[in-house]
């Protein structure tokens, strides 16, 4: 068990930059954007344009990589959780108690090989929801291997799960144990795993994953995927990215929309660092970026959970 909220304090306690951020994040201005049974939730955090902004082409060596143990930044205290990785808060949150989970060794982001410690760190983190982007979709140091964690209040997405799978369920299969839904909510299309079953989500997050790398004929899947373990049951949801970038990000001027979704924006939590952005964008904005981040119409259809 990772023992968040005393590690939480203490980093708070012990060093003011954490506590400002944490701080500025928690009286951040949130604007609720609604469609037809969920909602997307704005919150303006102009710390984040770093993030948004972040150039992935260039890959750094170990003396300029921020996530080498070695260059934690000044007061910022490692969490010892086991032999693969470690734990950091992180110093610009979106959501309550964010973390950021860190391989011990400098290597490439990647899923294929740590699903197993992926659910592990769920198990581990009652509550929270532990998410992971692909290099290509929202990681901003792809360069090493990490996920992070939040509270699950934080993501929209998971309070109005059920309510997505009664309205925008487009497929569903069936096992002994564990339930897979295909969803298409006309802004997103992802995949929803429940189970109360740790080898069953295991097993059917890794066939997914394997499926997604055949549609894309890729060895790492580009997805966004979270798990949240509450109550002894498991929720995972898994949103294959057909981009990094919508085109509105690269627009000039006063249309410009600076974001790059990761997994908190798909799960409906839309950090935003630009104050104009803040307050302009729309429902067809949102809708109109997560179309054409997300999977494609043909490519989902292509996509079997029933194999
Ligand atoms: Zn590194």
């Amino acid at each position: 068990m990772v023992e968040v909220e005393s590690f939480i304090y203490r980093q708070l306690e012990s060093s003011p930059l954490f506590y400002t951020n944490f701080s500025n994040m928690r009286q951040s201005a949130l604007r609720t954007v609604q469609f037809d049974g969920f909602s997307y939730t704005l919150q303006m955090n102009p710390a984040r344009i770093q993030s948004a902004t972040a150039d992935i082409s260039k890959k750094p060596d170990t003396s300029r990589c921020f996530l080498c143990r070695a260059n934690l930044i000044q007061g910022q205290i490692p969490y010892e959780y086991n032999d693969d990785f470690f734990i950091a808060v992180n110093p610009f949150p979106i959501g309550e108690n964010h973390l950021t989970i860190i391989s011990q060794r400098h290597q490439d982001q990647g899923i294929m090989n740590i699903v197993d410690k992926f659910v592990t760190m769920a198990d581990d983190m009652p509550g929270y929801v532990v998410f992971y982007n692909g290099p290509k979709c929202g990681a901003s140091a792809p360069f090493h291997l990490h996920l992070q964690a939040c509270k699950a209040v934080s993501l929209p997405v998971f309070a109005q799960i059920e309510t997505l799978k009664r309205l925008y369920a487009v497929d569903c299969a069936e096992f002994s144990d564990t339930n897979v839904y295909k969803i298409d909510d006309t802004t997103r299309r992802f995949i929803v795993v429940q189970t109360m079953n740790r080898s069953q989500l295991q097993y059917h997050i890794e066939k997914l994953l394997r499926e997604i790398n055949m549609i894309y004929q890729t060895a790492e899947p580009e997805v966004n995927v979270g798990i949240l373990f509450d109550d002894g049951y498991y929720t995972a949801t898994i949103f294959p990215r057909d981009k990094h970038r919508p085109e509105e990000f690269f627009r000039t001027g006063a249309d410009r929309i600076v974001c790059s979704p990761g997994y908190a924006d798909l799960a409906g939590m839309i950090p935003v660092s630009v104050r104009e952005n803040f307050y302009s964008i729309t429902d067809n904005d949102i809708r109109s970026i997560m179309r054409q981040v997300c999977i494609s119409s043909e490519n989902f259809d292509a996509l079997h959970i029933s194999l």
